[in-house]
């Protein structure tokens, strides 16, 4: 079965959020934690949530993941920034506790210049001030595509942050396809190399959620521009060969391509038409 979904908007509520994935015949969505320029989060309706859990129980919706304001920055130069990035992330963390299975995806960071490898330090130094052995929601570090200064535009980049975690049983990594094909994976015409470098750097038994983005620049081009799935420079045939890939097609698939509810709609039955069910 085909576990897939898109971003949604969570400005009214949970419940909100399940129909509105039912309504585009998906099985699962993202979600911004809070405003994503990083502002204040809304106080927690339990009563909103608990209807929730109990209608995405009934219709199969599962495996939410929410995503972190990208406006953080928890290898800020500024110690202040990095402060506030990880008070954020641990609000966020605490209050996905009342979301059973859920993840929380985040951008690892940007350097600003301190180098890469001071970036990997304070990104994993972060996170094991964050991370508690009793939380169950599994926190994913996304693939980049290297703009600027990012952290995390390689494979190496991120299992360098993996290997200093220490309750590394919480963390996985979520693929962007646009941002790794800018970054210079070759998902087009190399997709099964790409993958065994995966496995072979970080694990694949790491991966755990895929963002599926066409991208509006060519190979390698650095950029982070979304297109919509089968218009830019990854095309629909490497899509559908993506979500069926043995070792990808029971992952679940994020868009985040410049849509309205029922542009996604719309590109969602395209994948589901697509879909070999086995
Ligand atoms: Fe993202
Ligand atoms: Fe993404
Ligand atoms: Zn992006």
């Amino acid at each position: 079965m085909l576990r897939i979904g898109c971003h949604l908007s969570s400005s009214k509520g949970f419940l909100a959020m399940g129909k509105e994935a039912v309504k585009i015949n998906a099985n699962t969505f993202q979600f911004f934690t809070r405003n994503p320029r990083g502002g204040k989060a809304k106080p927690l309706d339990l009563e909103d949530l608990d209807a929730f859990v109990h209608f995405s129980k009934e219709r199969g919706i599962a495996k939410i993941l929410a995503h972190a304001p990208y406006t953080l920055n928890a290898c800020a130069k500024d110690e202040g920034l990095r402060e506030f990035a990880k008070n954020t992330m641990a609000d966020d963390l605490e209050r996905l506790s009342y979301l059973p299975e859920s993840m929380y995806n985040f951008h690892p960071g940007s350097h600003v210049k301190q180098g890469a490898e001071t970036g990997i330090d304070l990104i994993a130094g972060m996170l094991n001030e964050i991370l508690k052995p009793d939380q169950k929601t599994i926190v994913l570090l996304e693939t980049m595509a290297g703009k600027g200064t990012e952290v995390g535009r390689s494979f190496e980049e991120l299992q360098a942050i993996l290997s200093k975690v220490e309750l590394t049983e919480k963390m996985g990594v979520c693929l962007d396809t646009c941002h790794v094909y800018d970054a210079g994976y070759d998902l087009v015409d190399h997709l099964d190399e790409v993958l065994e470098e995966f496995d072979r750097v970080i694990g694949l038994n790491r991966l755990r959620a895929v963002h599926l983005n066409d991208s509006k620049n060519p190979f390698e081009s650095h950029k982070d521009r979304h297109e919509k799935i089968g218009e830019g420079s990854i095309g629909l045939a490497a899509m559908v060969r993506i979500i069926n890939h043995p070792k990808l097609r029971e992952l679940p698939f994020f868009l985040e391509t410049p849509n309205e509810l029922e542009g996604y709609g719309a590109e969602i039955a395209l994948l589901r038409e697509h879909y070999q069910e086995s």
